[in-house]
């Protein structure tokens, strides 16, 4: 028999309400047979069993997701608990006096956090090679990376050491892990979920999401994190669907755009080959295949390099030795305290992230590089705009390559940077996106690393995505 932790949200249910199995059995189950897997993988930064098992004893099993254990990406408050955000600043020193809305959420759908999931220090980057804590080892190849910067949370939904997690995608970051592991990743549009409580890296762009084992989890997720929330004054106050609603229409009569910018040179032909067989399926399925093109994609990843450290520059001030985490000792005077404790916390991608901020935004240079990449900004979220007057939904890789080795771009940054080019777009238009598991390319050593198809939709048409999604899993 398959181990319960490797059962998908929706299976666990039918057998929580059949009454075939009780929430401390999941529970139990993560604890006593996979958790040792861990070991290996490296996912988790801590996990309080004995706070999950006084939530499981009190399940509420008439809610969408009563019973159900859900991991938190490290960097989203759950109240009592480290936040750590893999970040030096923050261990040992911070436990989260709050719930963020998303878990206040989840608990009121039934659902039970459990384990904090490792992650880039304060979501800056795509391997989680750069977490302060541990490394986290690729499922599929442990000498390889989970992808990044929710690689935690992808690692362990993948291993089978989580049902389902939350992570946060500020230009990929739920969907490149997702990709890189073999899982279904959702971004949300912006506004649709509360970033309440999650700590904030560039606010224009973070939206929280679920990862799961399925496409059916992931709608199911959506309908317990969506909603206005008063704490987060850009979620919308706008209706939400029943994500589940529909899901299995199928493609027949949907109109799919194939963006040629996103199929260009740099695109690993293996992983193109496994994106195309996918598009293939989908005709064959009677989807409409619409060549379309989104001219301004080249200057994604400037654009996004510029806004995303502006903003991180901004929301990372907070960190200063007096207010939060920790405080450097015998200072000479404030700006020594300052200087120390930013010095020692944070680590050296933050520290160029907040130099490289600190520069776009200083009086002079504003006008050269914040303000012109918002209008480029407005230019690519434009490109969207027309694309989805003549379509659907955009298909497109996820990443130009399958999960690359530890530490293959570690001394390249920009090289780094410029592997974003297929998601960051998303973030600056604010439409929602998933990457759902679409084949395998050979490593080259006799194993099969995952590929995600990335299906991208119109503002608030999360329904479309994840019915295509479906269809792609299923066939
Ligand atoms: N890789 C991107 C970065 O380093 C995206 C990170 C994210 O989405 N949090 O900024």
């Amino acid at each position: 028999m398959s181990s319960l932790s490797s059962l998908t949200i929706t299976a666990l249910r039918a057998k929580l309400t059949a009454g075939e199995i009780s929430p401390t059995d999941i529970i139990d189950d993560l604890e006593n047979s996979n958790l040792e897997k861990d070991e290996a993988i490296g996912g988790y930064n801590s996990i309080d069993f004995e706070a999950a098992r006084v939530m499981a004893a009190n399940a509420d099993l008439t809610l969408p997701l009563g019973g159900i254990p859900i991991a938190i990406k490290d960097n989203i408050n759950v109240n009592g608990e480290p936040c750590t955000c893999a970040s030096q600043f923050l261990v040992d020193s911070y436990i989260a006096p709050y719930d963020a809305t998303v878990i206040t959420k989840l608990k009121a759908a039934g659902a039970i956090p459990l384990g904090r999931a490792n992650l880039d220090e304060f979501a800056m980057g795509s391997t989680t090679g750069n977490s302060s804590i541990k490394r986290t080892n690729n499922p599929k190849d442990l000498d390889r990376v989970p992808g990044g910067s929710s690689g935690g949370s992808a690692a362990v939904v993948a291993a089978d050491t989580a049902i389902a997690a939350l992570g946060s995608d500020t230009g990929g970051s739920i969907r490149q892990p997702a990709s890189h592991c073999g899982v279904v990743g959702l971004k949300p549009s912006y506004g649709r979920v509360s970033r309440f409580g999650l700590v904030a890296f560039a606010s224009s762009l973070d939206q929280i999401g679920p990862i799961t084992k399925s496409v059916d989890d992931a709608a199911l997720m959506l309908n317990a994190l969506s909603g206005n929330d008063k704490m987060d004054s850009t979620s919308l106050e706008v209706d939400v669907p029943d994500f589940t609603v529909n899901i299995d229409q199928g493609v027949a009569g949907l109109k799919l755009g194939i963006p040629k910018e996103y199929f260009a040179a740099g695109i690993d032909p293996q992983v193109r080959k496994v994106v195309e067989a996918s598009i293939e399926k989908l005709k064959n399925a009677g989807a409409e295949i619409v060549d379309i093109s989104l001219p301004h994609t080249e200057y994604a990843v400037a654009t996004y390099y510029i806004i995303a450290p502006a903003e991180a520059s901004s929301n990372l001030s907070r960190f200063d030795g007096i207010r939060y985490g920790n405080r450097a000792e015998n200072p000479e005077n404030l700006i020594d305290l300052y200087r120390k404790s930013r010095s020692a916390g944070f680590g050296s991608e933050v520290k160029r992230r907040i130099i490289l901020g600190t520069y776009c935004l200083s009086s002079g240079y504003d006008h050269k590089y914040y303000d012109k990449a918002q209008r480029v900004r407005t230019l690519i979220r434009e490109d969207f705009n027309q694309a989805f007057e003549k379509v659907d939904a955009i298909l497109s890789p996820v990443c130009p390559t399958a999960a690359p080795k530890h530490g293959e771009n570690s001394d390249d940054p920009l090289k780094e940077y410029l592997a974003d080019i297929c998601t960051i777009a998303a973030n600056l238009a604010g439409i929602p996106g998933i990457s759902v598991p679409a084949g395998t390319v050979d490593s080259g050593n006799n194993t099969q690393l995952p590929v995600g198809l990335q299906i991208l939709g119109a503002h608030l048409d999360e329904k479309t995505i994840l019915r295509v999604a479906k269809a792609v899993e299923i066939l």
